[in-house]
């Protein structure tokens, strides 16, 4: 293994998923869920295979059907306004496209602001493409992982090519505010930085009881100043539930989408031909469709995030997401392992039967996640409450 990749074995989600596996638990690790999306999207995936499109080689950018429907889909729900064979390219999944973008967007040496915690593939491909990673840690404050704007500016160097962010946010369940995103917009501008955006829990920001305002996710790109210079990221596998489908898409610039592209073709070439025509269809889904699926994961977070707080976990109730961070100190010194949340999920199978994930691993700061487990609840309601019954049991 070469001395760019030396650094990451195994990820933490193969790892996780194998111990499930292996012990019976209940896996509440890898974010996957385990019903999948809506059973007319599914046909239209065998409608495509069975008329023969897409079984060989789609088109490089991927096909047009869904670069139209993903331009429509930014317009539909932001007003965001994409040229289909210039300003979208359909990559495999959302992995690729973060990829490609650091791949194509970064020269060796340039430093990479992330926030930390980080989805760990951000770390990988930033090395892969010879990046420095500077991570800007998310602080719990008043129940919420919180971005420190004094911190964030203060990251920025002359080296500083780009900044990779994630709203909503894996693994805090943060949502970043419209004045957080206007004061990065700023930033960015500022200091003429690229932004490359996943967004691919865009459809899971759940409404604010506070205020009762109606949810919205805001995409950065729609900001002053923000179109020209970010690459946004989504993915079918978080929006429709086909994890397996792999397909991902890119919106940005004619010159950005050229770039990312360019490494693209390379990666993969292409993917997932027939699942690219379902997903073009589900894309074009009613409201209905986006506003269930919200609805029906708001409704585990508050069945998970009660369990966990029943069980005597502290709980960082998540704005966005299928995820759900914890402390696991308030368990106390026993219960919790010494607090040491990496060795609390390696026991846990054993111990409670549910896998769940240590935040640690996101973390440059080690010690800043050490306390912290994520808890996956894009699961049925009968497995969040069985896994609530064993933890309770801890
Ligand atoms: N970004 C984030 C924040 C994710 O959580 C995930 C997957 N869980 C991905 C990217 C990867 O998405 P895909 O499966 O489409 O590659
Ligand atoms: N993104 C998913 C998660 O955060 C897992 C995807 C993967 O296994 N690479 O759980």
């Amino acid at each position: 293994l070469n001395r760019r990749l030396a650094e990451f074995g195994t990820t933490i989600f193969a790892e996780m998923s194998a111990l499930a596996v292996r012990t019976g638990a209940i896996n509440l690790g890898q974010g996957f869920p385990d019903t999948d999306g809506p059973e007319e999207v599914r046909e239209a995936a065998v409608r495509a295979l069975r008329d023969g499109r897409g079984n060989q080689y789609p088109p490089g950018p991927g096909v047009p059907e869904l670069r139209t429907a993903v331009a429509e889909h930014q317009l539909r729900h932001y007003g965001l306004a994409y040229d289909p064979d210039r300003e979208v390219l359909v990559t495999a999944g959302a992995t690729e496209a973060i990829a490609a973008s650091l791949l194509a967007l970064v020269e060796p040496g340039d430093e990479v602001i992330a926030l930390e915690p980080y989805y760990d593939s951000y770390a990988a491909s930033i090395a892969l493409a010879g990046g420095t990673r500077v991570p800007v840690t998310l602080r719990p404050r008043d129940g919420r992982f919180v971005l420190d704007l004094d911190e964030l500016r203060d990251a920025v160097t002359p080296r500083t090519r780009l900044l990779l962010l994630n709203t909503p946010h894996n693994p805090t369940g943060t949502v970043l505010t419209r004045e957080e995103l206007a004061e990065i917009a700023k930033l960015a501008v500022e200091r003429d930085l690229l932004v490359v955006t996943d967004e691919v829990y865009e459809h899971l920001v759940f409404t604010d009881e506070t205020d009762g305002t109606t949810p919205a996710h805001l995409p950065l790109a729609s900001f002053p100043g923000m179109r020209e210079r970010t690459v946004s990221i989504g993915s079918a596998g978080k929006t429709f539930s086909f994890t397996g489908w792999k397909v991902g898409w890119v919106t940005s610039t004619p010159e950005l989408v050229a770039a990312v592209r360019s490494a693209k073709q390379y990666l993969t070439f292409v993917a997932s031909g027939p699942f690219q025509y379902a997903v073009a269809e589900a894309l074009a889904l009613p409201d209905s469709y986006f506003t269930s699926f919200r609805e029906d994961m708001r409704a585990k977070r508050d069945l998970l995030s009660a369990g966990l707080t029943a069980a005597g976990f502290e709980v960082y109730r998540p704005a966005g997401t299928y995820f759900i961070t914890t402390d696991i100190r308030p368990l106390g010194a026993d219960r919790s392992g010494g607090g040491d949340g990496f060795a609390f999920c390696r026991a846990l199978p054993e111990r409670a039967g549910v896998v769940a994930i240590p935040n640690a691993v996101f973390y440059d700061h080690r010690e800043a996640g050490a306390p912290f487990v994520r808890f996956a609840f894009c699961k049925r309601t009968e497995v969040l409450a069985d896994a609530v019954d064993r933890l309770k049991a801890l």
